[in-house]
């Protein structure tokens, strides 16, 4: 990202030290999504960079789907919620994951996932990369090809590269 667009962007990504809990810097983009100019400028970076053709956009619950909407329709593509547990209505496929304490559970619904779809998938920060690998893993069991992954930012020091090893990563900002 250019250098002007970076420092712009990075302003509007506010810093919540101890959110929501103690250790934890919380990066709020609320102030980027509210900034017409920034928000229009982040989703058209990120089109502009994707590996094209892309038939599907992944979102991941919630700030997942804000960006990776507007994505979608960028690219032409379709857009597919990724959700916490329970959230969907119909037959779902589920990946459990790791979290720090704990786990927890990400759902989609297959048929909105032709055989051999070439998916981007799409959040606001890459920290652990747990709920990124636990994407990929549940999008390829429904059989999708995941062509690539674009987040905001990046937070080197949690390693989420690594364990996205081998895959295509777009990051627009990196702390
Ligand atoms: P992870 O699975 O550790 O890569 O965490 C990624 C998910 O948690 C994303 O959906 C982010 O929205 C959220 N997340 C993790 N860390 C932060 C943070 N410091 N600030 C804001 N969101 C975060």
């Amino acid at each position: 990202v250019p250098g002007d667009l970076h420092d712009r962007l990075a302003a509007l990504v506010h810093d919540v030290p101890d959110y929501p809990q103690p250790g934890v810097t919380f990066k709020d983009i609320t102030p980027l999504l509210a900034d017409a100019q920034a928000f229009a400028l982040t989703v058209e970076h990120l089109v502009e960079r994707a590996d094209t053709p892309i038939d599907l956009v992944v979102g991941m619950e919630a700030r997942g789907f804000i960006l990776g909407a507007p994505v979608a329709v960028g690219l032409g593509a379709g857009f597919v919620p990724v959700r916490k547990e329970g959230k969907l209505p119909r037959a779902t496929l589920s990946g459990a994951y790791d979290l720090e304490y704990g786990s927890a559970v990400l759902e989609v619904h297959p048929d909105t996932i032709p055989d051999g779809s070439r998916i981007l998938v799409v959040d606001d920060v890459l920290a652990t990369g747990g709920t990124a690998a636990a994407t990929v893993e549940l999008l390829e069991s429904a059989g999708g090809v995941v062509v690539g992954l674009a987040f905001l930012m990046e937070l080197t020091a949690l390693g989420g590269r690594a364990r996205l090893a081998g895959r295509e990563l777009d990051v627009l900002l990196s702390y």
